[in-house]
């Protein structure tokens, strides 16, 4: 019975050994075989998204890291958004240089101090800083050649932007308007649009005004900062609340503006202004035992 067995083990054990060995050659030639793959498609090439430059002046206050706060909150869901702070002041300070160190999206941060005599009631706020962050940009590009996508606007730090307003504004290619939520003493302003052209603007206040828009309310291409380099906010003989139109006139006509926002339909942009805040409260004496930064 034994020898049986024996006998028939002797008879497998070679179709035992080629099956091993067929199994082993074929596992090891496996590697060797291509791997199944779908066959390659070209990515179809998106061009890049011109990148927004956002200058925003701003100046040391109590709401003032809340303000930033509020805006990186918006401006780190934008794609492409370099954002151009400039400080009004002598020198850059901690706190915001430790927000930007931490604001989680590509940040430039300057500084210039607006002249004392400047610092009244009534004049124009933030001239030098706007016209640092243009310079800025002006010198960062002035040497690389054209075309130089890109869009620049202005942001004031108190404004609410939503995300729309960027989509919109990205696809600026001289200067570009929208309406303006509570501004001007009415619920918006706005360019007035016939035929997809701007004709005049609902505005109450200074109707006479060339540009009658906010601030927030344009947005220019890179091409054309780069090619009126004297382009500038003025100081000199400009009224209060001509900023904007000083600004345009040096670099655009209202015909060739590009209505944006639905023929300038929809408010995407809002001129909210923060309360100022209440430290009637505040100890001069029995200070807290630690310092924390607001
Ligand atoms: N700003 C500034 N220095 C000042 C006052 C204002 O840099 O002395 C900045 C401010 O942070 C904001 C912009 O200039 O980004 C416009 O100022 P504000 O919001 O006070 O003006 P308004 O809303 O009245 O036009
Ligand atoms: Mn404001």
């Amino acid at each position: 019975m034994k020898s049986l067995l024996f006998s028939r083990f002797l008879l497998l054990l070679p179709w035992g050994l080629i099956v091993i060995l067929l199994l082993e050659t074929d596992s090891s030639r496996a590697p060797l075989a291509p791997p199944a793959r779908p066959p390659q498609q070209a990515a179809p090439r998106r061009p890049a998204l011109p990148p927004i430059y956002a200058i925003t002046p701003t100046y040391s206050r109590p709401v003032q890291k809340a303000e930033l706060t509020r805006l990186a909150n918006t401006f780190r869901q934008v794609a492409r958004l370099h954002w151009v702070l400039v400080e009004d002041a002598a020198r850059r300070s901690e706190l915001v240089s430790r927000f930007v160190a931490r604001a989680g999206l590509p940040c430039t941060h300057l500084h210039v101090p607006t002249p004392r005599r400047y610092k009244r009631p009534g004049l124009p706020r933030a001239t030098e800083q706007r016209n640092a962050g243009l310079a800025w940009l002006r010198q960062r590009h002035q040497h690389l050649p054209p075309p130089q996508p890109g869009v620049l606007f202005f942001a004031d730090d108190d404004n609410t932007y939503s995300l729309e307003l960027f989509e919109e504004m990205r696809t600026t290619r001289k200067v570009s308007v929208w309406p303006v939520g509570l501004v001007g003493g009415r619920r918006y302003e706005r360019p007035v649009v016939e035929n997809g052209k701007v004709v005049g603007w609902y505005t109450g206040w200074r109707a006479d005004r060339p540009f009658a828009i906010d601030m927030a309310g344009f947005a220019v291409s890179l091409q054309v900062i780069l090619s009126n380099p004297k382009a500038v906010f003025k100081r000199r003989g400009s009224q209060p609340g001509m900023q904007e139109s000083d600004f345009l006139k040096q670099i655009t006509t209202v015909e060739e503006l590009e209505p944006k926002a639905n023929n300038c339909t929809k408010v995407l942009v809002w001129h909210t202004r923060t309360e100022k805040v209440n430290l009637g409260n505040e100890p001069k004496y029995h200070l807290d035992t630690v310092k924390i930064e607001v």
